[in-house]
């Protein structure tokens, strides 16, 4: 894809699960944060703006809970015109930035006036996956006689848990990755939360965080958050961590995704390949937490201070 999208005219290709390894640094923070100082909990995630768009129509009332962190892209888009162009000497103004997307609810989330800084959008443009597989066939690009080639540095290493953002539960598995050694300061050893993990419409359970409980809900699918929300709304429910996508089976079956065919529909159970795909590329990577990232190290050390800068 990287080639590919080089071939079409791009100057620079950057990874967005860097940019989910960025959103971790400040959720897993805020999370962190509300937990110790008994801030509104549950929080819940706001990386899927079908999601945030949905909470924000329908419980209003409810938007306290939501973290305040914008979507991976957004974020990244924010540090390529900061950070980047500070340090390549570059005008922002002059940094145009196109995020290839699963998902056709960020064309619209990249136009929040809210979300920009110094004026200028952090995003550019949205295409969706769909829409760059049609740009590669008709710029006639054979994409499976394609050299590989690597993403641009210096922002273009994710970790393992930036990967499994685009699955159901992968969120909030990276979150607890991280929330769990800055609430202890301990190690993880036992890094996969199978708890949070699979197809069902939601997924509760407690997770231990050294001596404390820290009970966990994922949802995916409008109609599961709706149940969480009512739930939330009755006073029952008791969580501390939320993580809600639009979409059912979140990202990998976002509506910006290739159309497959019927053939494939009645055959291939293609969410459980995407899944499995994103957890196999986790197992691999070497860097399995995104607060190991040494991008994010750097970020923070030379720019961002620390997280949740405003
Ligand atoms: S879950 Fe769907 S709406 Fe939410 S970010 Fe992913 S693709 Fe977009």
């Amino acid at each position: 894809m990287v080639t590919a999208l080089k071939k079409l005219g791009f100057r620079k290709v950057f990874d967005t699960n860097t940019g989910a390894d960025l959103t971790i640094m400040e959720e897993a923070n805020e999370f962190v944060e509300r937990f110790k100082n008994k801030g509104t909990l549950p929080m819940i995630t706001s990386c899927s703006p079908g999601w945030v768009k949905y909470i924000e129509m329908n419980y209003p009332e409810l938007l306290p809970h939501l973290s305040t962190c914008k979507s991976p892209h957004e974020m990244f888009g924010s540090i390529l015109k900061s950070y980047y162009a500070e340090k390549n000497g570059i005008d922002p103004k002059k940094i145009f930035v196109v995020s290839v997307m699963p998902c056709i609810a960020k064309k619209f989330e990249r136009q929040r006036e809210e979300l920009k800084n110094d004026e200028l959008d952090n995003v550019d443009c949205v295409i969706t996956t769909r829409e760059l597989a049609r740009m590669i066939k008709q710029a006639g690009i054979e994409f499976t006689d394609l050299e590989d080639s690597q993403f641009d540095s210096p922002m273009g290493e994710a970790s393992g848990a930036g990967a499994i953002f685009g699955t159901t539960g992968g969120v909030m598995e990276a979150a607890l990755r991280t929330a769990y050694e800055w609430i202890t300061g301990e190690e993880l050893k036992k890094l996969n939360f199978e708890e949070v993990r699979g197809k069902e419409g939601i997924k509760k359970a407690t997770i231990k965080i050294g001596d404390l409980d820290v009970k966990v809900a994922v949802a995916h699918g409008l109609g599961n958050a709706q149940e969480i929300m009512e739930e939330m709304k009755s006073g029952k429910a008791d969580y501390q961590f939320v993580e809600i996508m639009a979409c059912p089976g979140g990202c990998i079956m976002g509506g910006g995704q290739p159309i497959k065919s019927a053939k494939i529909r009645m055959t291939v159970d293609v969410r459980k390949k995407r899944a499995d795909a994103l957890y196999t590329i986790d197992e691999k990577s070497v860097i399995r937490k995104s607060h190991e990232n040494p991008v994010m190290k750097k970020l923070y050390e030379e720019y961002l201070g620390k997280p949740r800068k405003p």
